[in-house]
């Protein structure tokens, strides 16, 4: 498996718009970070985790020319306002784009994109495909999909787990009975918004905490902010075992 960090940055990307602040004014490649979300490349299929706003760019970027499902996290908009560009996907491939996302998740892309579920279509809207998952394992063309749910302030969030590679975005809280499901994760994707705290997201401290918990071989942060620093500073404080991802970062992880 390929995993491609398609975006890694925080709801409003980086740099902010109008802000002067260095991290925002850096030359770094690395500090210029889309909404985050992920590609996953399986044997020869082909998914991503959420499409955020910057969907379009993110695919075009990394040349990305079959998609063979979305799965989502949690229906934030930095999480799903690139879904019309499944577009593109159902009119290469001819296939209506399978979806899949929690209750509360579908409800939400139903009620945002009405017009793609309505009963008269306009000709062109994209096509969905959406299956309701729950905290259950399961499939998507023959690839294993463990739920990971985590808390987002209020909000119940799942992250998922792949073999031996988990990612969670969006929580401030990973309670017991997913911990359990972590056991023997290799590798880690974790949100670190900041250095201070925050009320929804885990900051740079609790992050390092949690991967102390987990103790993964390589946990990578990610949903980071113009606010935590640099890329190139931050990395420098970090354990070894920790580095924050960026932009086109891939992993092979088997
Ligand atoms: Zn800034
Ligand atoms: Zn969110
Ligand atoms: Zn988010």
């Amino acid at each position: 498996m390929i995993v491609t960090f398609l975006g890694t940055g925080t709801s409003q990307g980086v740099p902010v718009i109008g802000c002067e602040c260095p991290v925002c004014q850096s030359l770094d490649y690395r500090d210029k970070r889309f909404r985050s979300s992920l590609h996953l490349s399986i044997k020869d299929k082909s998914f991503v985790i959420d499409t955020g706003p910057d969907f379009r760019q993110q695919m075009l970027r990394e040349n990305i020319k079959r998609l063979d499902a979305v799965i989502f996290t949690h229906a934030h908009r930095d999480h799903t306002a690139g879904l019309d560009d499944v577009r593109a996907y159902n009119f290469l491939q001819g296939i209506d784009m399978p979806v899949y996302g929690t209750d509360e998740t579908c409800d939400q892309l139903r009620i945002e994109y009405a017009y793609a579920f309505a009963k008269e279509v306009y000709p062109g809207i994209p096509r969905l495909n959406l299956h309701t998952i729950h905290e259950q394992p399961f499939t998507v063309e023959g690839i294993e999909f463990i739920p990971l749910p985590v808390m987002h302030l209020r909000m119940p969030v799942l992250g998922f787990r792949i073999g031996n590679f988990s990612y969670i975005t969006d929580a401030n809280h990973i309670p017991e009975s997913t911990h359990d499901k972590l056991k023997g994760t290799e590798i880690l994707v974790l949100n670190a918004l900041q250095r201070e705290p925050h009320i929804s997201h885990f900051n740079l401290q609790e992050a390092l905490l949690a991967v102390e918990k987990i103790k993964p071989k390589k946990a990578y942060f990610t949903h980071i902010s113009h606010k935590l620093g640099l890329h190139a500073a931050v990395e420098r404080e970090l354990p070894d075992n920790v580095s924050l991802a960026f932009d086109g970062f891939q992993i092979n992880c088997w």
